[in-house]
């Protein structure tokens, strides 16, 4: 490979690419080149850049297991050829996506920095330029030996660097658009790009580095969302819904729900009849903990405790998990051991 760095850019649609339709004043994906028209700086970082762009640019809203596929696949075919990726997507489905792509790519060694922005590249108060050019920088540095500085999937949006699978939106407005909540920031991005180099990802067995790809997504999972006054009929109805085989349950403050007897006992017959319950907390800071008696009450149940996961790795974990071939007991039991970085155990 040469000397001067190798990036290659996955063009899959998002606001950063597009343009405004002048009948209907509404935001359409554009193609890649008008990208990059806007942004003539890039030459200056003399990088050999390439790019791959999805045929039909899409709004992230549109974004599915599909996507995530053809985005690993040019990964896979591409890997040995640049020293890192950087991913453009719109910011609706980031997090998800980029949780995604963390389980897909096993043994991921290289960088994987995937933004967007909230203004489109062409719109004078733009944060798309800055968030490419810097999205890039991080997908060409490296250590003091040489290797990549990040071995990761991870979200790059205006001051931070995150975790992808640790990410959430946390703003539709703001430049700021994206947070970890309960992992600190990877790099703080200010005059320099100031890498936090132990919080990132290291991989337990640094000798194996050959990437696997997964490609298989089992989408027969949901969320359900607790609410005070939701109905008994509402909750059996979720639980019943056809072809499901797994359930994240969205659950109050450190994990708890209503103690009546009639939630109990429609969790734990979700669960005898094989599926997978996951506990996550509708916070956006904080674990489920088997503090209060509630808690408890779900963990007796069979309900499985997804600790500090955010609720968009949660769910791409377990259509990952189902994806491999686990069989229900098997899913469960994964979720108390961390894939890449997910957890905090
Ligand atoms: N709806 C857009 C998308 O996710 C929003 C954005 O890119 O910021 O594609």
């Amino acid at each position: 490979m040469s000397h001067r760095p190798r990036i290659l850019i996955i063009y899959t649609g998002g606001t950063i690419g597009m343009i405004e339709n002048p009948d209907t004043g509404t935001l359409q994906p554009f193609d890649f080149s008008h990208l990059l028209d806007n942004v003539p700086k890039i030459k200056m970082l003399n990088y050999v850049i390439d790019n791959v762009q999805f045929d039909e640019p899409i709004d992230s809203s549109d974004m599915d297991p599909s996507h995530w596929v053809r985005i690993a696949a040019a990964i896979e075919r591409e890997y040995d050829n640049y020293h890192g990726f950087v991913v453009l997507h719109g910011t609706d489905t980031m997090a998800y996506s980029a949780s995604a792509l963390s389980f897909m790519l096993e043994g991921l060694r290289k960088p994987v920095i995937i933004t967007g922005s909230q203004l489109p590249i062409g719109e004078v108060r733009t944060d798309g330029e800055e968030n490419l050019i810097t999205a890039l920088q991080i997908a060409a540095a490296t250590n003091a030996d040489g290797a990549p500085m990040v071995q990761e999937v991870a979200i790059l949006f205006e001051d931070y660097l995150w975790r992808g699978n640790r990410s959430t939106k946390m703003s539709a407005d703001n430049f700021n658009a994206f947070k970890s909540n309960n992992y600190p920031a990877l790099a703080k991005i200010g005059l320099g790009i100031h890498y936090n180099e132990d919080a990132l990802y290291r991989p337990a067995n640094a000798e194996n580095t050959a990437l696997k790809v997964h490609y298989t997504l089992d989408t027969g999972v949901m969320f359900v969302d607790l609410f005070p006054g939701m109905r008994e009929s509402t909750l059996r109805h979720q639980l019943s819904t056809p072809g499901i085989k797994g359930i994240v349950l969205k659950t109050y403050g450190a994990g708890n729900a209503p103690t009546a007897q009639w939630f109990t006992e429609a969790l734990s017959n979700a669960v005898n009849q094989g599926k997978v319950v996951l506990n996550v907390t509708q916070c956006v800071n904080g674990a489920v903990h088997k503090r209060y008696m509630s808690a408890n009450t779900l963990a007796n149940a069979g309900v499985v405790s997804g600790g500090d996961m955010t609720a968009e790795a949660a769910i791409t974990k377990m259509m990952f998990l189902f994806g491999l071939g686990l069989d229900s007991k098997e899913v469960a039991e994964r979720f108390s051991h961390a894939l890449c970085g997910e957890v905090t155990l």
